[in-house]
């Protein structure tokens, strides 16, 4: 049978690195879905386009071809047949992607694609909706958060190494922000999958929520 584990959270609960460590683990790959709303998120700024306009975003969207690469380095995110992982993980397409997320049609697009993807090997997703929406009967379903400030800290911490200026109120409004808007869009709102495990990794090292999520697939996968 196909094993497919669903990880979902708000922004900077370590979905990313955390689903990255356990699916390593598992010997299967890591989908991260959020790396192809921000694809249409920058180029929707590439092309100067107003990010409210709803029907011109779901054209562009359904005009682009996304693809994705599992490489040595990790994933690789690819517009009509141009890299952008390296362009992806600016504020700013944070932001756009939270905002072209919210538009059914976009979302209908994109979770077909996931689910294609899925279907096709054994996958481990991460990303909003996964648990709710685009993997209904995965083998296991996580809901990874902490709090809000925990999540900031680290955001901070990951940007000031990459020379970022921003302050730690100021990443912690951004993450405050684009939360409320993922769980306030009235399509597929980020929330916990009702048959979800939640996993608050407030006080937990990084080591110990990889092991607690491992455990939780074995469990469900093994009963
Ligand atoms: O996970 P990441 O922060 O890269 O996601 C960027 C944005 O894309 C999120 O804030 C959310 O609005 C959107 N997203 C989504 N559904 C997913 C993954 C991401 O709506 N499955």
């Amino acid at each position: 049978m196909r094993l497919n584990v669903g990880i979902d959270g708000p922004v900077g609960a370590g979905k990313s690195t955390v689903a990255d460590a356990v699916a390593a683990r598992l010997g299967i790959l890591h989908l991260d879905t959020g790396a192809m709303y921000r694809a249409l998120g920058l180029t929707a700024i590439r092309r100067n386009m107003d990010l409210q306009d709803e029907p011109a975003i779901v054209a562009l969207c359904n005009s682009l071809n996304f693809t994705v690469s599992h490489e040595a380095d990790g994933q690789h995110t690819f517009v009509e047949g141009e890299d952008v992982t390296g362009l992806i993980r600016t504020p700013e397409v944070s932001m756009a992607a939270s905002t072209v997320s919210r538009y059914a049609d976009v979302r209908k697009a994109m979770v077909r694609l996931q689910q294609k993807l899925a279907s096709e090997t054994d996958m481990l997703l991460d990303g909003r909706d996964i648990c709710t929406t685009v993997l209904p009967n995965a083998t296991a379903k996580i809901y990874l958060t902490a709090s809000a400030e925990e999540r900031a800290r680290r955001r901070f911490l990951e940007m000031q190494s990459k020379g970022s200026t921003d302050t730690f109120e100021e990443v912690l409004e951004a993450v405050i922000k684009r939360d409320e808007q993922d769980m306030n869009r009235p399509v597929e709102p980020l929330r916990q999958a009702e048959d979800a495990v939640l996993v608050d990794s407030t006080h937990l090292t990084f080591d110990e929520v990889v092991e607690e999520i491992l455990r939780i697939v074995e469990e469900k996968r093994h009963g």
